[in-house]
């Protein structure tokens, strides 16, 4: 079964996972560990999406679990959040040989488990990590330098772009900016958002209160 953007299907994101994990439909099913299906809560309002497995990854089973998974917890740490408020997610899910970068065809071979999420989660914001993450879900070749400090709307979700975490650990500046600063900032619009939905949602709630209400009082005259 596919999961396009616009489906309306709700997977049975546990039958998706347990496809996923015997899945050999592209050459990164030789050289992994184990298939690495996600970290945190499927179920929360909050997405993350990095790129591929590294090497830690592979091993444990579980993404962003090495140096740049601390970083991210340290910086969600500095919003508030931690992983149980959040889901985290590769665009593929085996390790890339020698960490390379995926192929344009196993990013597809692995699209209809990242758009299974999606439609399961159907989540209120989406933080991009890194040019692969951020081109899949704007559907747009873009680099991250150029796509950050900015949000757009697809999928029903704020996307927010941002540095990828081991990209920000590697050091330097990116189009002048302190990578881990940019992430920090970019972290800050992703709680405004995050509040933006929360508010969004109780203010559709009153307001189907209040109809409900308005057509008592009709029904009264
Ligand atoms: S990367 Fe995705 S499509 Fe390729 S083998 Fe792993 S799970 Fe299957």
């Amino acid at each position: 079964m596919t999961y396009g953007p616009e489906g309306a299907v709700r997977p049975d994101i546990d039958a998706v996972r347990s496809e996923a994990l015997g899945c050999t439909k592209c050459r990164l099913a030789e050289g992994r560990t184990q298939v690495v299906w996600a970290d945190g809560n499927l179920d929360a309002n909050l997405l993350f999406i990095g790129e591929g497995p590294g090497f830690h990854e592979d091993k444990h089973g579980l993404p962003f679990v090495g140096a740049a998974g601390q970083l991210l917890d340290r910086l969600l740490g500095e919003i508030g959040l931690d992983r149980s408020q959040a889901a985290i997610v590769n665009v593929v899910k085996c390790r890339p040989p020698g960490n390379r970068d995926p192929l344009p065809d196993e990013i597809e071979a692995c699209r209809p488990y990242l758009e299974a999420q999606l439609a399961h989660m159907q989540p209120d914001v989406i933080v991009t990590l890194g040019n692969f993450a951020t081109q899949f879900i704007l559907d747009q070749r873009i680099g991250i330098t150029r796509a950050r400090g900015r949000r757009y709307d697809r999928r029903g979700a704020t996307v927010i772009p941002t540095f990828h975490p081991a990209a920000a650990l590697r050091g330097g500046r990116f189009g002048g900016t302190n990578p881990i600063d940019a992430i920090r900032a970019d972290l800050q619009e992703v709680k405004k958002a995050l509040e933006e939905a929360a508010r969004a949602r109780q203010g559709e709630g009153a307001n189907a209160v209040g109809t409900e209400d308005h057509g008592e009082q009709l029904g009264l005259f």
